[in-house]
C-alpha cells in the first residue's frame, strides 16, 4: 500500500465512517461476543506476503464492528461517555497523515503552541482563574500520577528523584473513598504505597458524598504527631461510582494550612463547567495546585485527550523534566517542551483536535448540549421513580444517577436483561451496600427521544 492507495481507501474509509455513523441505532449497543471469538478467527501467525488492502479491509468490516462495543451509539448509557465528534475526528485524521512528534518545540512547533492556546482557551472556557496553564496528557490516569510524582518530591524536597524513596520519610496521601481507583493505582506506582493512602471518610449528612473536612484535618494531624510526611490530598468532582463531589473550598483551605499540594479530579465533570450554571459544583476550584479533566468524555473531543490544569507547572517539570544531550534545544531556550510535564518523552498532536472541535461547535454549541443531557437526565430519573417497584437510589450529579428495581437480586437480573436486549447500554456500581444500576447521559448526539427509549425498556422489561 503507497500514498495513492492511501487515497483511494480514505475515500472507502470515509464512506464506511459514515454509513456505520448512520446505522448506529440499529446495532446493540453492547458486542455480542464471546471471549475468545475474534481471536480464533485470525490466523495464528502474520503473514509472509503482502496480502491485498482489499481483503484486509473486508476482513475488518465483517470481523470488528460486530464485535464492538458502541460508545458512539447515541443510547450509550453506560460508565462515561467517551465521545468522538466529527470535528476531532477529522483533526485526528490530520495528525495521523503528518504522524506529528509533539515531545519538543522543535519537533513540533505547532502542535506546542496551539497546545498552549488551547489550554488558555479551555481554562476561560471553564471559568477558571488566570494563572493556570496546562498541559494534555492521553489519560487522567497519567495526570493524577504526574500530580502524585510531584507531591512525593515536593514534600521530600526532591531528593526522591535521585535518591530513591528507601530510607526517605514515609509519605501520605489523602483522598475520599469516592474516588477513582486512578488515584490507588497513583499511590502505588509513585513508591509511596497503598498503605499510606488515607481513605478520609465522607461527611454522613451531605448528599454529594464530599469528603468530611474535619476529618481531613484530623487524619492530617493524626499522621503528622506520629512521625509521618504528608504529601497531598487528592479531591474528586464527579466521582466514577455515583458522581461524588467533594467540598473543593473547605479542603483545599485545610491541605494548604498543612501546606499540601491539591489535585482536584473532574475526568468527567469537568466538561460541565463550560456551562457558568454548573461552576458552583467545584467552588473554590482556583485553589488548587492541579486539575485534570477530560474532554474525550463529556467534551466531544476523539480519545485520547485529558487536560491538566497547573497552578505552577514549575514544581511538576522539576519533578517529571529530564534533559539529556540529545534532548537539548541549544537556542531555543524560552520554548516550552511539554515532554517535561509528562511521564513519555513521545507526545501525541492532542490540541488540534480540541482546536477543531472548540471551532466546529462553538462553546455555545458544546453547552447546549450539556444542558440537554442533564436536563434530560433529571427528566428520567423522575420518570423512572414513578415506575412500580423501582427506586432512585442516588439523584442525578449533572446527568449521572444510580436506580434499582425491589432487591439486588432483581436488580442484577434486569440489568443483565437489558443489555441482552441491546436498545441500550447501563452498567452497575455498589452504594451504601446496594447493587445499583448506574445511568448517564452524555453522547454527543444522543436525543431526548434516546433517552426515552430508557423508559421503554425498563416498561417492557418489567411488565411480568
Ligand atoms: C474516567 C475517570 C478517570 C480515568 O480516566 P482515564 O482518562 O481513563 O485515565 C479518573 N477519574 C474519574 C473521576 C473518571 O471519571
Amino acid at each position: 500500500m503507497n500514498h495513492d492507495d492511501l487515497h483511494f481507501w480514505s475515500r472507502r474509509a470515509a464512506d464506511w465512517t459514515r454509513d456505520y455513523h448512520a446505522g448506529l441505532r440499529d446495532r446493540p449497543v453492547r458486542a455480542r461476543t464471546r471471549p475468545g471469538d475474534t481471536a480464533a478467527r485470525l490466523p495464528a501467525t502474520a503473514p509472509e506476503a503482502p496480502e491485498p488492502i482489499e481483503t484486509i479491509f473486508a476482513d475488518f468490516e465483517t470481523l470488528v464492528p460486530d464485535a464492538m462495543t458502541h460508545w458512539q451509539h447515541p443510547r450509550f448509557f453506560a460508565y462515561f461517555p467517551a465521545n468522538a465528534a466529527p470535528a476531532s475526528i477529522l483533526a485526528e485524521q490530520l495528525t495521523a497523515a503528518m504522524a506529528a512528534q509533539a515531545m519538543l518545540w522543535q519537533t513540533s512547533p505547532a502542535a506546542t503552541e496551539i497546545e498552549q492556546v488551547m489550554m488558555r482557551w479551555l481554562r476561560d472556557a471553564l471559568g477558571l482563574a488566570g494563572h493556570f496553564t496546562g498541559t494534555i496528557h492521553d489519560s487522567a490516569t497519567t495526570a493524577t500520577l504526574c500530580a502524585v510524582l510531584t507531591m512525593r518530591e515536593r514534600a521530600l524536597g526532591w531528593r526522591g528523584l535521585e535518591a530513591g524513596l528507601s530510607g526517605q520519610a514515609r509519605l501520605r496521601l489523602y483522598a475520599s473513598r469516592e474516588t477513582h481507583s486512578s488515584v490507588d493505582k497513583a499511590a502505588r506506582l509513585s513508591g509511596i504505597g497503598q498503605d499510606n493512602l488515607v481513605k478520609v471518610a465522607t461527611d454522613p449528612d451531605d448528599a454529594q458524598l464530599s469528603m468530611d473536612p474535619q476529618a481531613l484535618d484530623a487524619a492530617i494531624r493524626a499522621d503528622k504527631a506520629a512521625g509521618l510526611t504528608p504529601a497531598g490530598v487528592i479531591l474528586c468532582v464527579g466521582g466514577t461510582s455515583v458522581g461524588a463531589i467533594d467540598r473543593i473550598r473547605d479542603c483545599i483551605a485545610i491541605a494548604r494550612a498543612h501546606d499540601l499540594y491539591t489535585h482536584v479530579d473532574a475526568a468527567w465533570a469537568g466538561s460541565a463547567m463550560i456551562c457558568p450554571e454548573f461552576r458552583a459544583l467545584w467552588d473554590g476550584v482556583d485553589g488548587a495546585d492541579s486539575i485534570v479533566f477530560n474532554p474525550h468524555k463529556w467534551l466531544g473531543a476523539q480519545f485520547d485527550c485529558a487536560v491538566q490544569f497547573l497552578a505552577n507547572p514549575a514544581e511538576q517539570v522539576r519533578t517529571l523534566g529530564l534533559r539529556p544531550d540529545y534532548l537539548q534545544t541549544l537556542d531555543q531556550d524560552e520554548v516550552t517542551n511539554f515532554n517535561e510535564w509528562t511521564v513519555p518523552l513521545g507526545r501525541r498532536f492532542r490540541a488540534l483536535k480540541l482546536w477543531f472541535l472548540l471551532r466546529a461547535y462553538g462553546l455555545e454549541g458544546l453547552r447546549a448540549r450539556i444542558r440537554n443531557h442533564v436536563a434530560w437526565s433529571r427528566e428520567l430519573a423522575d420518570d423512572i421513580a414513578a415506575l412500580p417497584g423501582f427506586e432512585i437510589t442516588t439523584a442525578p450529579v449533572l446527568s449521572l444517577f444510580t436506580f434499582r428495581w425491589h432487591d439486588d437480586a432483581r436488580t442484577r437480573d434486569l440489568l443483565a436483561r437489558i443489555n441482552d436486549d441491546g436498545r441500550i447500554y447501563l452498567t452497575q456500581t455498589s452504594h451504601a451496600g446496594r447493587f445499583v444500576i448506574r445511568l448517564q447521559v452524555g453522547q454527543f448526539d444522543c436525543t431526548r427521544d434516546d433517552v426515552r427509549c430508557v423508559l421503554e425498556v425498563l416498561k417492557d422489561l418489567t411488565r411480568d
